[in-house]
């Protein structure tokens, strides 16, 4: 027989990940079946980071029908198409990880492939960065929205956007669809005979009861850990960087359509161009550097005059052990955090969610449900994870100790066994559902100075005259087309720029 349908779906937490997770089951429940309650404290706050996205956010945004130029508007946004990552291979190198893919792969053999060989052949091939569009329009300080035919299909774009807005942003589309928000601050946690959640009990003596909670309290994990102790799979050994400094300052010079992110001596320094201003922060390992040192590296890197004082996070690069047990769902913060290089945050939210909304539950809580999603969001932190220890494991750095540590640590099996693929003939596949495809491997392994031994032989199979001619033009056209498009600035003041400031 069928259990109890779900009727009470309560969020605990109103950062990004409460919002989001709000606006998705507003969309998805009928709110006559199933109402859905947000608690908050302003006394807590958010975190107050989260500032870069990758291009999967414009699913969300499809989803729930926001418009984009709206959406920026709202959010003091800018367009991403990329990360410029600086001095991570060796002090003074440069390279850009971009939206979207390089060059035009053939259906025998892949680009990338084509191009080693002419290289190997000491042919004209450019440099890879030459061949991806999104690449180009950032180094050109050029945006057009992706899509479209021809070089515009091979482009994806994300965003940067103010956090804070864009918590507000999702709150105002959740309440206008029958979220119902209450403020308070969650003093305790109340649990059945068999340790479901059956409420949670508000300082001012309010009692809230559901069906399912959603955990979105941030590092802290109110049910997840704080009830359910989970446990925590740390990774600690291989994410070196456990703090952050984040301070906003004003912005100085062009507004670039990609977030930067430099290597500093123990860890590295973000820069995220808003409209209003600019996202800093200063990512770090505690063990190789003390606080203060860290805070005043961040204030005496900034461009622009800073806007607030510097402020500290904590975290620890890992997930819950299980991010769904028994009625208790973590998602964001809550029930994990890699870290922010790749801005992949709030990816993981949104996965979150969307896997809570396929196997969503009824009051039986079957097991298979809760193993799949379990399963699911594992594999995919893993395989997040991988892709950013290769940022620190492929230096050749060795003027600190923090460098060196990475350099010479102990990798993941999953991650050598690419690396060797790659090493030997340029080979890379994306595993099922792996968010970060051919292109992302190719991009950070070439710019940080992972050159193949040999190329795939398919490669020979097309005539070299005919793949020089090909590559020559494909480089003209993808700089052509990057110079065709307006000024970032530009494009943002006739499309999406908000009321309060003047580009
Ligand atoms: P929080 O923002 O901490 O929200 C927790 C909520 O729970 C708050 O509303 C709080 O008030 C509430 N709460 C907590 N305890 C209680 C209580 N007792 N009672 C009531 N309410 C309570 N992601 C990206 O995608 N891109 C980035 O560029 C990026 N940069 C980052 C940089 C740093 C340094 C860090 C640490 C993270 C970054 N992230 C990034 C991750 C991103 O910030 C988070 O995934 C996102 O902000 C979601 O946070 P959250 O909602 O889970 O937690």
């Amino acid at each position: 027989m069928q259990a109890e349908p779900i009727r009470q779906v309560v969020i605990v937490g109103g950062g990004t990940a409460g919002w989001m997770c709000a606006a998705v089951l507003a969309r998805v429940l009928s709110p006559q079946q199933v109402a859905v309650t947000l608690i908050e404290s302003k006394d807590i706050g958010t975190v107050g980071v989260g500032e870069a996205t990758i291009p999967t956010l414009k699913d969300l945004n499809k989803l729930l029908g926001i418009d984009e130029a709206e959406f920026v508007r709202q959010t003091q946004g800018t367009f991403k198409l990329g990360i410029e990552f600086t001095d991570w291979g060796r002090l003074g190198d440069r390279y850009i990880h971009p939206f979207g893919g390089f060059g035009l792969d053939r259906p025998e053999v892949r680009f990338h492939q084509m191009w080693l060989k002419l290289r190997a052949l000491s042919a004209d091939a450019g440099d890879i960065s030459d061949y991806n569009l999104s690449l180009v329009a950032a180094r050109l300080n050029r945006f057009s929205p992706s899509g479209g035919k021809g070089l515009l299909a091979t482009m994806r774009h994300a965003y940067h956007f103010d956090a804070s807005l864009y918590g507000r942003y999702l709150r105002r589309f959740a309440e206008a669809r029958g979220v119902n928000r209450l403020e308070g601050i969650v003093i305790g946690v109340e649990q059945r005979n068999d340790g479901f959640v059956s409420g949670v009990v508000l300082k001012d003596g309010r009692r809230v009861e559901g069906d399912l909670f959603v955990d979105c309290s941030g590092f802290r994990g109110l049910l997840i850990e704080g009830a359910l102790k989970t446990g925590y799979v740390d990774w600690s050994h291989w994410l070196p960087c456990d703090r952050a400094f984040a301070v906003a300052s004003e912005n100085v010079g062009p507004l670039l359509p990609y977030t930067r992110a430099m290597a500093d001596q123990a860890g590295w320094r973000w820069r995220i161009p808003l409209q209003h201003r600019m996202g800093n922060g200063y990512v770090y390992s505690s063990q190789y550097l003390d606080d203060d040192t860290a805070r005043a590296r961040l204030l005496a890197t900034l461009e622009g005059r800073p806007l607030a004082e510097p402020h500290l996070l904590k975290f620890k690069g890992g997930h819950r052990r299980r991010m769904w047990e028994k009625n208790v769902v973590a998602i964001g913060l809550a029930g994990g955090f890699i870290e922010p290089l790749e801005s992949t945050g709030i990816h993981l939210i949104q996965m979150g969610v969307a896997r809570l909304a396929t196997l969503f539950p009824d009051r039986g809580f079957e097991p298979a449900l809760i193993e799949e999603f379990n399963r699911q969001s594992t594999v995919e932190y893993e395989q997040i994870r991988d892709f950013i220890i290769l940022h620190y494991k492929a230096t050749q750095r060795d003027d600190t100790a923090f460098w060196r540590r990475c350099r010479d640590m102990d990798i993941p099996d999953s991650l050598q066994q690419k690396l060797e693929l790659f090493r030997t003939s340029g080979r890379i596949f994306r595993y099922k559902d792996e968010l970060f495809a051919e292109n992302s491997w190719l991009a950070v392994m070439l710019g940080q100075r992972i050159v193949p031994r040999s190329y795939d032989p398919v490669a020979d199979s097309i005539p070299v005259d005919h793949m020089s001619r090909a590559i020559v033009e494909l480089r003209a056209g993808i700089l052509k087309a990057a110079e065709s498009m307006p000024e970032h600035a530009a494009f943002i003041r006739s499309n999406c720029q908000a009321d309060t400031v003047d580009l």
